[in-house]
């Protein structure tokens, strides 16, 4: 017996093709579980969190938050399909968020998993053969619907059932998005995060300092990806030195101290970095750690008195800046001393 309503498990990213696919999906009466993932290691964004919800609100829909977990961490450091231009795997990203998507259609009972993806729209994950890859590899097959491009693909259960009315489907495909913004201006969509508002992944300084601590460190965890979004980050042989940038980067790294690690600080509230040091702390490790919380502090002496140590600062070491001119060490991000 055909069901009355369907219903359908939507990915939602909070930017305007995932609202609109959801949107012209509600038109027809679906049913929309939406449910939005967050990378593990992605520093919460207030501004774009309360735009995701937001505009969710504004289409009358209910959002599910997921946070992926440590086995998500794999696949970046080892993706089946490789890397875009920085350390995102895309099409691996995509196949393991549509599994999830696929065991909540099955938990829920719904009939299929819509996405907002766009044919051509990015050169990596949504031309034709990686669509296609992505809807096999995620055991979706006949049950992924991406209403905005529907037109070009195959009729899914739900379109050949006629409970979807393929009719209002969409063909759109490209990389301009002049349809997208004149089907929001007819549908009275206002509220959704800019396409720009990119995933770190896809960063070029996040990828450098990414590959570089998985040089290091192939079993590098969550944290270890998470300190990577914090601070000025100095690469000196197997240590890392990781610099606060304002009072706030200072606080994360405090927080995010592993146990072994050795903390930096000018004394008597003196303005400048707390510094990280991990690895080996060998006395020429702990000279340059010293010399660069000078270096990127408020004093514009040469010397300076540094404190340092493990759980509090009781030691403590007097050096000059110039240690920093003959020391083999490198900002990850730039790859030069700065
Ligand atoms: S841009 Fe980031 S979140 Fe989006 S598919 Fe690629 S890796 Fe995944």
């Amino acid at each position: 017996m055909r069901k009355k309503k369907l219903k359908a498990v939507a990915l939602f990213s909070g930017g305007l093709d995932s609202i609109l696919a959801i949107k012209v999906l509600l038109d027809q009466g679906v049913e929309i579980i939406a449910v939005h993932f967050v990378l593990p290691f992605c520093a919460p964004d207030m501004s774009n969190d309360s735009l995701m919800k937001n505009s969710a609100n504004d289409i009358g829909i209910d959002l599910r938050i997921e946070s992926m977990g440590a086995d998500y961490l794999d696949i970046v450091k080892h993706p089946k399909h490789g890397y875009g231009t920085g350390m995102n795997p895309c099409i691996d990203c995509k196949i393991f968020m549509l599994k999830r998507a696929k065991e909540i259609a099955e938990e829920e009972e719904a009939d299929v998993v819509v996405t907002g993806e766009v044919l051509n729209q990015r050169p990596m994950s949504q031309h034709r053969i990686a669509l296609n890859l992505i809807e096999k590899e995620s055991g979706l097959k006949d049950r992924l619907l991406r209403p905005l491009s529907a037109k070009f693909f195959p009729e899914t259960g739900a379109e050949k059932e006629g409970i979807i009315d393929r009719n209002r489907m969409l063909s759109i495909s490209g990389r301009s998005r002049k349809e997208q913004l004149s089907l929001a201006n007819k549908m009275g969509i206002e509220t959704f995060i800019p396409a720009a508002g990119g995933c770190v992944l896809t960063d070029k300084f996040f990828s450098k300092k990414m590959r570089d601590i998985l040089y290091y460190n192939d079993n590098a965890g969550i944290e270890d990806i998470m300190i990577l979004t914090v601070g000025r980050h100095f690469r000196f042989g197997e240590n890392k030195i990781i610099a606060g940038r304002n009072e706030k980067e200072n606080a994360a790294l405090y927080k995010m101290k592993k146990p072994g690690d050795y903390v930096f600080e000018l004394p008597d509230d003196i303005p400048g970095p707390t510094v990280l040091l991990q690895g080996e702390k060998t006395s020429e490790a702990i000279e340059i750690s010293a010399a660069l919380t000078l270096r990127y502090s408020d004093l514009i002496q040469e010397t300076a008195e540094v404190l340092y140590g493990k759980d509090i600062l009781d030691q403590n070491i007097r050096i000059n800046i110039s240690v920093l001119d003959h020391a083999d060490y490198y900002n990850v991000s730039s790859g030069c001393k700065d």
